[in-house]
């Protein structure tokens, strides 16, 4: 979806002006791709017309960079199609907090009860796992084996007791034993059908859980949404947890689900490891999707290899247009340190032309020496002002550093494209914090 998405917009960007045909020719292939991505076509309809209405508005027909403004509504509208912003399970300040789960077999219903246990011990709470799977053999055993890998106590009374009443029972174990959190793992079946609904309605009413979790596997696409669907309306739920995303290049779920039963999606399986779940954020699975990158990852992962208070200066100097090329040199040092170039900007929205453009810059290796090498034949004069760099001056630089003036020259343009990309860097970060990215 990603590829074909960005295909689609990606052309918007050669030209100058848009005209309402070139909007309309971009949406249809941005319907298609998401038709072909296997969301749901109402959906789709409802999508592309909100888009497209946004699109044809002035703003955007006038503005000087129309195909960045279209990418920015995408952007926007997928998100809000997901819900905006994250949703978390509600935890009820009576304990014990009770979450069903219930979903489809094969869905990912045990093996998400464990992750939750998992995910919710790490924040302190003291989880308590109950097995009503008496059907699917092994089913208890299972469940099991994967409280013992998290170090979380499991509850269960073998496979001929109701599921009914090992809920109940699982409870008042829960506020013997102290445990503020239970999970119950209930059984699935390949479709739904009504005995399995009329099970899961009477555990329901019986201990009357805080969350009902509707677990979908991504992977069956519109399926899914039919399941979510089917579960809401005869059960109700109260979120959702996408599994097996991991595997899922489509995302036609993703998309479709919250817009469908206009339930939000709370949390993603991102694999078979019982650490591998995510807090679901619309943004950045939008960001993910339009393949413009995770901003937020990367403002992770430069806080961690960036000393922050040279940050703050240098964001000030960006923000004054002051940069220099000694700042220019220890940003170079400083993301030489954060990895490869290539893996960095791609994480950077937007980023995808500057990349082309610095394409002959290789911020590894030789090409960092010879820079070095040309900055540090400046004057400390001229690295702090590099607009006095007239032609004797980029000579003499170009001689003292054993380089070409055109060395020089294409080393001052690339100069010039940083500043211009720092810049964007610290505006995108800015418009991230105002829509709430930050959870
Ligand atoms: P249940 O029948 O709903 O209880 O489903 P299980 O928890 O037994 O999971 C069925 C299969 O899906 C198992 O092999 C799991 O390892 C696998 N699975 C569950 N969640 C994920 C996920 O997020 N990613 C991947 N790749 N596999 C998953
Ligand atoms: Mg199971």
């Amino acid at each position: 979806l990603s590829d074909k998405l960005q295909g689609a917009l990606s052309k918007l960007k050669s030209k100058g002006k848009l005209t309402e045909k070139d909007i309309k020719d971009a949406m249809r292939e941005v319907k298609l791709a998401l038709l072909e991505a296997d969301v749901n076509f109402k959906v789709v309809k409802d999508f592309i017309k909100k888009v497209q209405e946004r699109c044809v508005g002035q703003e955007v027909m006038e503005s000087l960079t129309p195909a960045q403004h279209i990418i920015k509504i995408v952007n926007e509208e997928l998100t809000s199609l997901m819900g905006d912003v994250s949703s978390k399970v509600v935890i009820s300040p009576k304990p014990p907090t009770i979450i069903m789960m219930v979903g489809l077999q094969g869905a990912g219903k045990t093996t998400t009860s464990g992750k939750l246990g998992g995910y919710f011990k790490k924040q302190g709470k003291r989880p308590l796992l109950v097995a009503c799977d008496v059907y699917r053999p092994a089913a208890i055993k299972q469940l099991q084996v994967v409280g013992e890998k998290l170090d979380i106590p499991v509850f269960n009374m073998g496979d001929k007791e109701s599921p009914i009443n090992i809920a109940k029972a699982g409870l008042s174990h829960a506020l013997k034993n102290n445990n503020d959190l239970v999970i119950i793992d209930t059984a699935g079946r390949l479709h739904v059908d009504e005995a399995l609904m009329d099970e899961l309605k009477s555990i329901k009413s019986e201990v009357k859980p805080h969350e009902i979790l509707l677990v979908v596997d991504s992977m069956t696409g519109q399926d899914a949404v039919n399941v979510a669907e089917s579960f809401n309306e005869t059960l109700g739920v109260d979120g959702v947890v996408l599994t097996k995303l991991d595997g899922d290049t489509r995302g036609g779920a993703a998309l479709s689900i919250r817009a469908v039963t206009q339930k939000p999606i709370k949390f993603i399986g991102m694999g078979e490891k019982l650490d591998d779940l995510e807090q679901f954020h619309p943004d950045r699975m939008a960001s993910r999707i339009l393949g413009m990158g995770d901003i937020l990852s990367l403002i992770e992962k430069a806080q961690e290899n960036m000393d922050m208070d040279k940050a703050r200066e240098l964001e000030q100097k960006i923000k004054k247009q002051e940069l220099d090329f000694e700042d220019f040199l220890e940003q170079m040092e400083q993301i030489q340190n954060m990895g490869p170039l290539d893996k960095i900007l791609g994480m950077m929205p937007g980023m995808g032309n500057i990349k082309d453009q610095l394409g002959d810059v290789d911020l590894n290796g030789k090409e960092m020496k010879r820079t070095k090498a040309i900055v540090q034949s400046m004057t400390v004069e001229e690295r702090r002002n590099p607009t006095i760099l007239n032609a004797s001056r980029k000579k003499r630089i170009a001689r003292g550093s054993g380089s070409s003036v055109q060395d020089v020259n294409r080393l001052i343009k690339q100069f010039n494209e940083m500043k211009k990309m720092m810049k964007m860097f610290t505006g995108s970060q800015k418009s991230m914090k105002k829509r709430g990215g930050f959870a």
